[in-house]
């Protein structure tokens, strides 16, 4: 196979060299050449074929006449012969009956035995010759002497006559050998004898000559220039003279014979050449031409190849983010919007998961943009590796991300997915040389359940993201129907709380924190409420969260710390003067750089001591926290503010900030209070909390007490500080005021409103 290429590359350019057809145009000329030569040679024999003929012709017709003449000659010698005894005048009257009937003699004779002319006829012009030798020359005896022997003709051969003029003389022997008696002798002018042949065809078609013995002896010229380039002999057949006719033809005879068949054969070979070569010069310059556009149509192609792949490019660029390589959220809307199509078709589901990156904003704020680019590339890396032809991943922008998995046939294959996600944050993930646990909330909405079109699916997903967050971080949720409605409401409370803080809706309810050992309340929490026009009271969990997000949250918190030092500001000449309100700080607030001088101010503004205010951070936000507003928070304990950690055992694992860091109260999280007199692992837990606290040196509270036997439980092991329904609910200043002037009383979690 590889051998064939060069094979066909010489062929195709032996094809279209420029020599082919001159060298096709040569072979024709040749083969044309050749055929005229041939047919030439055989034009030339066929003319010298007609030639010989006709002298051949020419020479029996001399041979014709000379055969009458022998014959009368003959027959005269016979009649000698028969009469030896005539007489002159006898013979001389026989001799003139013969000239009368052959014109073409000059004389007829009787020669005697002696070679000497004794008689003649006609004696008129002759009479000079009577009585003369013929046998002058020794030759001619000789001949003569041969014909009295044999009784044969003898020719004298073209000879000068006496009289004048070239002649030949015919001897015919009377008797032969011993009773010979001379002979008859005819005498004849060549002009004469050659009379016949001297027509006028001939004269226009042929010189003639006649040829003796090698010498040309008489010539019968043409009337124009012969051609001697042919010439044909003819013998003449005749007794003891040896005569060629020798016939050379004129141009003008030739011309007639000559065939125009090799002229015609040449030019028209030739003629067939010249086509055939101009046929291939022609399909040379079309083989040639459709190279070019073969050519010019493959550079075309690659161009549009080349554009394509550009567009392709560009399309792509168009689709991706820069930043992570993933898709981005214009194209993931595409793609779904396409998706869903299919979906509608082929009566399958698709389902959409947003993914929200726990914490990831407090990592970017605080460690800076950079950081947090590299930590989105990193995770956009796990999570592209799930992508499939079936799942598309998608960057939407801040910190979420998006899947969109295709052809779902079971809700089992989401709920796999979701796990496989979730398996990709297990690993903690390696950015600018540290390593960092992150982890994501999930929101899934299905098609068709959750939303038939795009827009929509997204929407609901992204409520489901929501409450997934609601519900505590690194989980996930479906959406259901309900979620609608909460939606709705969430978008209004946060188009509301615009307006709350200018309205004055938000109340402090208070809940008093008893100390265990006196039995006596310290201090107080405040938790905010809001007073909402229409929906009434609300808890902060339907709030504090959309404040956060939309950062209100910062001048919420400002308000508290004024709302509790106002409180006790008004306290301070009365019973609850000695309270101490602790107020809960979330992790947007301590961002604040201004968070100390406004509690500073505050404090000094209402004339309060700092140890009057304590602050409650979750122990998940001080822990995020604690490198990044170490100076904060230093300088809030030095400022003298009390500072606590809430919802304590929840979340980290670590306790060594403890060591580090002055705390002054650990509050054991509800969850494990709940459980203290029922399970042992709570019970075991908390009473470990309270030995590591007091090991510390701090205090340590307990939230969400509602039993006596709870109590009684933290009594025993000497927790300090006891809060939850048993004791009071959150209430309001006015009630606080009247519950705690009465003594603290425990309350049935049951009966409270
Ligand atoms: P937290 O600081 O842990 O507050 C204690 C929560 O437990 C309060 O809920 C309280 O009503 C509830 N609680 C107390 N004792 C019991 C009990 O015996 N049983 C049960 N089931 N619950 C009990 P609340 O007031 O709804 O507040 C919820 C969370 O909202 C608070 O948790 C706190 O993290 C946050 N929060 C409250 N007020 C503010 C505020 O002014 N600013 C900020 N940033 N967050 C606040
Ligand atoms: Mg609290
Ligand atoms: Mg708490």
């Amino acid at each position: 196979m590889p051998k064939r290429k060069p094979v066909a590359g010489i062929i195709n350019s032996i094809l279209l060299s420029p020599i082919l057809p001159v060298v096709i145009f040569a072979t024709f000329l040749v083969i044309a050449s050749g055929l005229k030569f041939g047919i030439d040679h055989q034009d030339v024999a066929q003319i010298n074929q007609n030639l010989k003929s006709e002298a051949r012709g020419l020479a029996l017709e001399l041979e014709k006449d000379f055969d009458a003449h022998v014959t009368a000659l003959r027959r005269m010698a016979d009649r000698r012969e028969i009469e030896p005894d005539m007489s002159r005048q006898a013979w001389q009257r026989d001799a003139r009956n013969y000239l009368e009937d052959f014109g073409t003699y000059q004389a007829i004779e009787w020669i005697d035995a002696d070679y000497i002319i004794r008689w003649l006829e006609p004696v008129d012009g002759n009479e000079n010759v009577i009585g003369d030798s013929v046998a002058l020359l020794e030759k001619r005896r000789q001949a003569l002497e041969r014909a009295a022997l044999t009784g044969q003709l003898d020719i004298s051969g073209v000879v000068e006559l006496k009289q004048g003029g070239a002649g030949l003389v015919i001897y015919a022997p009377i008797n032969e050998g011993e009773r010979n008696n001379g002979y008859i002798a005819g005498v004849f002018r060549m002009e004469s004898l050659i009379d016949a042949l001297q027509t006028p065809r001939i004269q226009a078609n042929f010189n003639l000559d006649i040829v003796e013995n090698g010498n040309v002896a008489y010539s019968i010229e043409s009337n124009e220039p012969p051609n001697r380039g042919f010439v044909q002999n003819a013998r003449v057949d005749l007794p003891s003279i040896n005569w060629l006719l020798q016939l050379t033809p004129t141009p003008t005879w030739l011309a007639r014979h000559r065939s125009f068949w090799p002229w015609v054969t040449f030019s028209t070979v030739l003629l067939m050449g010249m086509l055939v070569s101009l046929s291939t010069l022609l399909v040379q310059l079309i083989l040639k031409r459709n190279r070019a556009l073969l050519r010019t149509r493959n550079e075309l192609q690659q161009e549009i190849d080349q554009r394509k792949s550009v567009q392709q490019d560009l399309a792509r660029l168009e689709s991706t983010d820069a930043l992570t390589g993933l898709a981005n959220r214009r194209f993931f809307m595409e793609d779904l919007t396409h998706t869903l199509t299919m979906a509608d078709r082929q009566l399958r589901q698709v389902a959409l998961i947003m993914i929200d990156l726990d914490r990831f904003q407090i990592l970017n704020d605080s460690l800076g943009h950079q950081f947090g680019d590299e930590l989105l590339i990193k995770v956009a890396e796990r999570l592209n590796s799930l992508s499939d032809e079936r799942i598309l991943v998608a960057y939407s922008g801040g910190d979420e991300f998006m899947f969109c998995q295709q052809q779902v046939e079971d809700i089992d294959e989401v709920i796999n997915l979701l796990g496989q996600i979730k398996q990709a944050f297990s690993e903690p993930f390696e950015v600018q040389g540290q390593s960092h646990s992150i982890t994501a909330t999930m929101g899934v909405a299905v098609y068709p359940q959750s939303g038939l079109d795009a827009d929509i699916l997204i929407r609901n997903a992204d409520i489901a993201l929501y409450r997934a967050k609601e519900s505590g971080r690194n989980t996930y949720q479906f959406y259901t129907e309900g979620m609608q409605d909460r939606e709705v409401m969430r978008l209004e409370l946060d188009k509301d709380l615009n307006q709350a803080l200018a309205d004055g809706q938000f109340v402090l309810y208070y809940q008093p924190q008893l100390d265990l050992a006196t039995m006596q309340v310290g201090s107080v929490e405040a938790l905010i409420r809001w007073q909402h026009p229409l929906r009434g009271l609300l808890p902060p969990v339907d709030f504090i969260p959309l404040a956060e997000e939309s950062g209100r949250i910062t001048d919420i918190g400002r308000w508290v710390v004024q709302a509790a030092c106002r409180q006790l500001a008004e306290w301070a000449d009365g019973p609850l003067a000695h309270l101490r309100i602790a107020v809960n700080l979330s992790g947007r607030e301590l961002d604040d750089d201004r968070l100390v001088d406004h509690i500073q101010q505050t404090l000094e503004f209402h004339g309060l001591s700092a140890g009057q205010l304590e602050v409650e951070l979750t122990e998940e936000i001080f822990i995020d926290n604690l490198e990044r507003n170490l100076g904060q928070l230093t300088r809030l304990n030095k400022l003298g503010v009390h500072l606590s950690i809430d919802d304590f055992g929840v979340g980290y694992s670590s306790l060594g900030y403890l060591r580090d860091f002055p705390v002054d109260l650990l509050k054991i999280d509800r969850s494990f209070i709940t459980g203290v007199t029922e399970r042992h692992d709570d019970a075991v837990i908390t009473r470990a909390v309270i030995n590591l606290a007091h090991n510390l040196g701090i205090q340590v509270a307990a939230e969400g007490v509602e039993t006596e036997a709870q109590l009684n439980f933290l009594r025993s092991h000497r927790c300090d500080l006891a809060q939850g329904f048993l004791i009071s609910r959150p209430i309001p200043a006015d009630q606080l005021m009247v519950r705690l002037k009465g003594g603290i009383s425990f309350e049935s979690v049951a009966s409270a409103p």
